[in-house]
């Protein structure tokens, strides 16, 4: 991965995103694709657009979501311990102990996830699951007066941003849910842009987009794609890979870090947009792993397929470990195969390409 390239996915990572909360990280986005695109610009919902070529017929759209899971504080008590609720699907059981950020409107306020030690649990407790509501935020200060100096009800929390590098291509990082789907729309972007710049004319206008609340219920690509009405829509999200303990290729299929995105089929796909990107993949010697999805999917590609009348959609998945805890892991390899295969796979494209499944 060029230096460029990786100073914008750690740019991403580095930058907080809770759902409800991207005005931040779009700004991130913004500044780099800027140059690469003819247009840019957010919608009322906060959703990020960027077109290339816009005179082009055939309108595609690329997803990939901005928003991170998080936290948001619900209350300050007396002595100033931060009680809160989760923002889209946290896992309880790896929040003790953590550190996190509070994203106040005058900057980030450092915090630690206090617990009951375990010396202390009855017998009963230490068997026990551990619940949201029995956790809170400690940031340090002497009571509950000085908390309310700092921070208020209703600011939104992450644990804290950082990017782990490990092995010679891989990074852990919270939240690589998603960003990893921006950073590879928006080199697909870039790489497009490139390769049409040399010529008069193209058909496709591509528009890659960086939805907003997508973990809270693909809120963003619901009205960014309403808005594009595009033809053709692929989203890209993180696929839980099944090559680390405690993930069963038989149960969730065989996916393995640095052998590319998945790109599965099922009725959440248009079988002949699945088929013509697995065709440019093998044409063009990309790697991707075939995958499955036998019902709709909790992904962006969801909400693009049944807009309006219908879209011709297909998903691509980045490999990722320990999804939804503060350690993700993914291989940088796969974001760039999968920007590649995009690139190429829309280069393909014409106004002739018919996407009606008979
Ligand atoms: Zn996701």
């Amino acid at each position: 991965m060029n230096k460029q390239s990786r100073k914008f996915l750690y740019d991403l990572l580095l930058t907080p995103s809770p759902s409800g909360f991207e005005a931040p990280i779009q700004r991130v986005v913004k500044s780099y694709i800027n140059k690469y695109a003819d247009n840019v610009r957010l919608d009322v919902h906060g959703n990020f657009i960027a077109c290339a070529n816009p005179k082009g017929t055939v309108r595609v759209m690329l997803a990939g979501h901005c928003d991170q899971i998080g936290m948001m504080i619900t209350h300050i008590d007396d002595r100033g311990f931060i009680y809160f609720n989760q923002i889209g699907g946290i896992d309880p059981s790896v929040v003790p102990g953590s550190y996190v950020q509070i994203h106040t409107a005058r900057g980030v306020v450092e915090g630690v996830i206090g617990y009951k030690p375990v010396h202390l649990m009855t017998a009963e407790e230490r068997g026990k699951k551990t619940e949201l509501k029995k956790l809170w935020i400690d940031i340090g200060v002497a009571d509950g007066k000085e908390a309310n100096k700092y921070v208020s009800i209703g600011d939104p929390v992450t644990y804290k941003l950082g990017v782990q590098e490990l092995g010679e291509n891989r990074i852990g990082a919270p939240a690589c849910d998603d960003k990893v789907g921006v950073f590879v729309v928006m080199e697909s972007l870039r790489m497009f842009s490139e390769m049409i710049s040399k010529r008069r004319r193209h058909d496709v206008a591509l528009y890659a987009v960086s939805t907003v609340q997508e973990e809270i219920g693909q809120r963003g690509a619901r009205t960014s794609c309403f808005g594009l009405d595009p033809h053709i829509g692929i989203a890209v999200d993180v696929s839980h890979a099944s090559d680390n303990p405690g993930a069963e290729a038989r149960e969730i299929g065989s996916v393995k870090l640095g052998s590319g995105p998945t790109v599965p089929r099922g009725a959440n796909f248009n079988h002949l947009l699945v088929k013509h990107i697995t065709e440019t993949a093998k044409n063009k010697r990309i790697k991707y792993q075939p995958h499955f999805a036998p019902n709709g999917t909790g992904t962006d590609a969801n909400a693009i397929q049944i807009s309006r009348s219908g879209v011709a959609t297909a998903l691509l998945g980045i490999p990722n470990r320990y999804m939804h805890t503060q350690v993700e892991l993914v291989d940088l390899r796969d974001l760039e195969y999968a920007a590649r295969l995009i690139a190429f796979s829309v280069f393909d494209l014409s106004a002739h390409k018919r996407f009606i499944p008979s």
